[in-house]
């Protein structure tokens, strides 16, 4: 038996069918800390509201976001991983409001990621895109973990939660854990045009549960070296997309891809047709199970009931621990 070495929280908004780059960036990484942590995984709907104008389909993309990590490996049925709905379990809000009173509100508007909203959408700056962070605080406290894997790009977030907890802390006593961050390298993986970040409102994305033929259609369209006109003209791996990704799916064949793309012995038509048969290769075990899981959407349902009400026995914890803190009556 392994002694876990304790509890990841993470979340990620409901945006549907994922991509390559929530796969590379996320997913993939998730299923691996179930072998060493006990592992909280949320659908953070709420979060979702921040920015999203049109909430129709928050339902739908939080089903097939719920297959895609099922399907991929996220095992709450045999391992010790609760995966749920954030909504499902109310007392985040609760939490939210008890720590936005020891939260400076300077602390919040000159988070960077907050300053970058800002400027995206600029009509909307809501209450509640300047509290995200303090709600990020409470998913995290809320279920007691101690690890939160995050890039350095997050950084800054997890130090703000840090930093709450400390506050709350010191002034009601240590009834909330203060969670370290585990710096994890994620790739940043770019879009079909090789330039962008891969993301669905690019609308640059390839979905790991697209067909072989839908797969092999969207990379068709990738962009490789740009310098590379003819067929005769030798390739520059190191700036092409499709070799990049080469390296995560085609590993026994890279580096003669390599050789050939500098040599000019492979064209990239025939390079990508390589790489769209490997990724589609990949994702069939993937495939299979995302088919057999969509058969019983109710299941798919119970799963997530069955991780909110693990993951409210305890938030219910907790929130006892923190209500006699405060004193509340
Ligand atoms: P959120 O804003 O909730 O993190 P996203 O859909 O933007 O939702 O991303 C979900 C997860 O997938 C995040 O961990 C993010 O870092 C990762 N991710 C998304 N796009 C990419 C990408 N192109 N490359 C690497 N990781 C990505």
């Amino acid at each position: 038996m392994t002694i876990k070495k304790g509890r990841v929280f993470s979340g990620a908004r409901p945006t549907g069918r994922q991509h390559l780059g929530n796969y590379l960036g996320a997913i993939r990484n998730y299923v691996a800390l179930q072998e060493n942590y006990d592992c909280v995984y949320c659908i953070v709907d709420l979060h979702a509201l921040t920015t999203l104008e049109d909430t129709s389909k928050l339902r739908e993309w939080t089903y097939e976001m719920a297959l895609d990590w099922l399907a991929a490996g996220i095992d709450p049925e045999g391992r010790d991983t609760i995966l749920f709905v954030q909504s499902h379990v109310p007392q985040v809000t609760e939490l939210h409001t008890m720590l936005s009173m020891v939260t400076p509100l300077g602390r919040l508007t000159r988070l960077p990621t907050f300053k970058e909203k800002v400027r995206q959408q600029p009509e909307n700056i809501n209450y509640g895109l300047v509290g995200y962070p303090v709600l990020m605080a409470a998913d995290i406290t809320l279920y007691k973990a101690d690890t939160v894997p995050v890039g350095v790009d997050q950084a800054p977030h997890l130090e703000f939660t840090r930093d709450i907890v400390r506050r709350f802390n010191h002034r009601f006593g240590e009834v909330l854990v203060e969670p370290k961050a585990k710096y994890t390298d994620f790739p940043k993986v770019l879009g079909l045009d090789g330039e962008n970040k891969m993301s669905k409102s690019m609308g640059n994305h390839i979905e790991i549960a697209a067909t072989p033929a839908e797969i092999e259609e969207r990379v068709m369209t990738m962009v490789t070296d740009p310098q590379r006109r003819r067929l005769s003209d030798p390739g520059r791996p190191e700036v092409c997309n499709v070799f990049t990704l080469h390296g995560v799916f085609s590993p026994d064949e890279v580096d003669q891809i390599e050789a050939d793309c500098r040599n000019a012995d492979i064209g990239c038509v025939q390079c990508k047709k390589l790489f769209a048969k490997n990724l589609a290769d990949y994702f069939a075990p993937f495939r299979r199970r995302r088919a057999e899981l969509a058969s019983d959407p109710d299941r798919v349902w119970e799963i997530l009931r069955n991780g909110a009400r693990e993951a409210s026995e305890i938030a219910s914890e907790v929130m006892g621990g923190v209500r006699e803190a405060i004193h509340l009556p």
